[in-house]
């Protein structure tokens, strides 16, 4: 990673550069987004396809670098887009399939691919309103289950995900991928168990915390009179007492058959739309 990215990103403000060679310093410095280091000093991570890059772009996020296949070349949508992220003060490149599939370790790449600034929302800020839901994951650790719960969270309607103690990074390939498209619209807040337990109890919702020794059936809850929030356990260990404790429901989904549990990701999925079922339209 060269100085002069990490300090303010690509500098060659407006021109659209051809690389044809994964040798080129730039193709370095993105192909080092794969390192979480490195997205968390530069403050950027990459989003693939052109249907993400436009909605991210519609969506007011920063661009740093637009980069696209030379066979994209002269597509109406993709001038578009480049010609907004130099607008933006964003570098645009033109690559070589193998310079794009060496980017995105895949080898039918998509065509477009973007290096955007990434975006926390504050803990502080977050002030649930009647009609809102939360989803606060305890140490989420696989970047899959990740990406689909930002997913239905944002289907769902969701005011955004809570990520509580050491969790994967949202802002990795992999998560993104899964979000296809939703990590531009559902706001990220990351916290510790104190900074989220200490908020909640002024936060003024109903916490609702799912575990396999819940008393409660899900179904049973009234999730309208408060905000809620929707508390989801670790992939192995589920909820640690500290947080169970702090639940002002502690619910199940009932199971029948072999399955000791959900996945994570479909455990969240249908508490979120059972939580959101009042709100939900055709
Ligand atoms: N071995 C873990 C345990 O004992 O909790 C299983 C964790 S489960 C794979 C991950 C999380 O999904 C749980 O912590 C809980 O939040 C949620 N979950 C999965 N199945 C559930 C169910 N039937 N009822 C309530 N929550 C469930």
């Amino acid at each position: 990673m060269t100085e002069d990215y990490r300090r303010e990103g690509p500098r060659r403000v407006g021109q659209v550069k051809e690389v044809t060679s994964l040798a080129n310093p730039i193709v370095k410095d993105i192909k080092a987004l794969s390192d979480k280091k490195t997205r968390e000093e530069t403050g950027t991570f990459m989003a693939e396809g052109l249907k993400l890059v436009i909605d991210a772009l519609e969506l007011g996020w920063k661009i740093r670098t637009l980069v696209y296949a030379k066979a994209a070349k002269g597509k109406p949508l993709v001038e578009q887009v480049a010609a907004k992220t130099v607008a933006n003060g964003g570098l645009v490149l033109e690559v070589s399939e193998k310079v794009l599939s060496s980017i995105t370790r895949r080898d039918n790449p998509q065509m477009v691919v973007g290096i955007f600034e990434s975006r926390w929302t504050r803990l502080s800020d977050i002030r649930p309103e009647n009609g809102q839901t939360f989803v606060a994951l305890d140490r989420v650790r696989d970047p899959g289950n990740l990406g689909t719960i930002i997913r239905t969270a944002d289907a769902a309607g969701a005011s955004g995900v809570i990520l509580v103690g050491e969790c994967t990074d949202p802002f990795s390939l992999e998560t993104v991928r899964a979000t296809m498209g939703s990590i531009f619209a559902t706001p990220l807040i990351r916290a510790s168990v104190d900074e989220f337990l200490s908020w909640q109890k002024h936060a003024g919702t109903e916490l609702v915390a799912t575990h396999l020794a819940g008393a409660v059936d899900y179904r049973t809850v009234d999730y309208s009179k408060k905000p809620v929030v929707i508390l989801m356990g670790n992939e192995q260990s589920g909820l640690p007492e500290n947080l169970a404790k702090s639940a002002t429901r502690l619910v199940r989904i009932p199971q029948q058959g072999l399955a000791d549990s959900l996945n994570l990701a479909v455990a969240t999925a249908v508490m979120l739309f059972e939580a959101r079922r009042h709100l939900l339209k055709i």
